[in-house]
């Protein structure tokens, strides 16, 4: 868009130029009389408001550019390049005033990777870094083009799985887990396997909070940890029928 603004204003110009060296060549080429005085005095004038509305446009559409940046950053995780807890809130409370998300019912996914600490202490902080990343790249393989993935802690995620009810987020999940589980990291030389834990909550109500439900879902997602990690969690009884998402 801003790029269009910028090609317009420059190619207008250009015309202008072109039609400028027309006119003052065409007396010299084929000596007749034609006074084009007027013409040149109208191109005059639009020479001054072409070159003064691109004097304008260039900055404003610098500032628009760095604003922009500027808001990808704050709403973004440099590291795996997911939204941020920030980034996740806004577009998740968008997404849901929009009403994408609530045709049926949308659920809120937290995800915890497994003994995470290990992997740092036994393969250092770059290699931990690299496997925050691996997760996120499965996590995006899972999604749909209207779900939100955001990475809101150290090696901690939370989705936004609009028109999906508890049991399909739980199915989805279980592929992202089972695809995990399935896959090793493999890094300077190293096999590393990790497994996430993973917890939802779902809800029919458009003006439902996304806190409430991230923090119902971070609930299920302890009781997979409790429960012995590596599975995914959709309801607060402990027993083990329900807890494992089995149904
Ligand atoms: P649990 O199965 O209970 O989740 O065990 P855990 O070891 O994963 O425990 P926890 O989730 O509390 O550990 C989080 C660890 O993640 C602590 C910290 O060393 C590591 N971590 C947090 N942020 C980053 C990061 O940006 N890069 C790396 N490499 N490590 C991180
Ligand atoms: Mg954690
Ligand atoms: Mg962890």
């Amino acid at each position: 868009m801003q790029q269009k603004i910028l090609s317009g204003c420059f190619i207008s110009h250009c015309l202008i130029m072109y039609i400028q060296a027309f006119m003052l060549l065409a007396p010299l080429v084929s000596n007749s009389a034609t006074d084009y005085s007027l013409w040149l005095q109208i191109i005059l004038v639009s020479h001054v408001i072409l070159a003064t509305a691109t004097a304008l446009v260039l900055p404003f559409l610098l500032f628009v550019n760095i604003e922009e940046n500027l808001q990808r950053l704050v709403n973004h995780d440099v590291l795996t390049r997911l939204l941020n807890r920030r980034g996740f809130f806004m577009q998740g409370e968008k997404l849901l005033k929009q009403g994408v998300a609530y045709q049926q019912s949308f659920s809120i996914v937290m995800i915890d990777i497994d003994y995470f600490k290990s992997v740092n202490d036994k393969y250092g902080h770059s290699t931990g870094d690299t496997a925050i990343k691996w997760i996120a790249q499965h996590i995006m393989a899972q999604l749909n083009d209207n779900d939100i993935a955001a990475r809101i802690g150290g090696e901690e995620f939370a989705l936004l799985l609009p028109d999906q009810s508890l049991n399909q987020a739980q199915v989805t999940a279980q592929k992202l887990c089972d695809a995990i589980r399935g896959h090793s990291l493999r890094f300077k030389g190293n096999t590393i396997n990790l497994s996430i834990s993973v917890g939802i909550s779902s809800s029919y109500d458009a003006n439902a909070s996304i806190k409430t439900l991230l923090d119902q879902a971070d609930k299920r997602l302890y009781i997979a940890k409790a429960k012995g990690r590596d599975q995914v969690v959709i309801s607060d009884q402990q027993t083990d029928h329900v807890a494992n998402g089995v149904m």
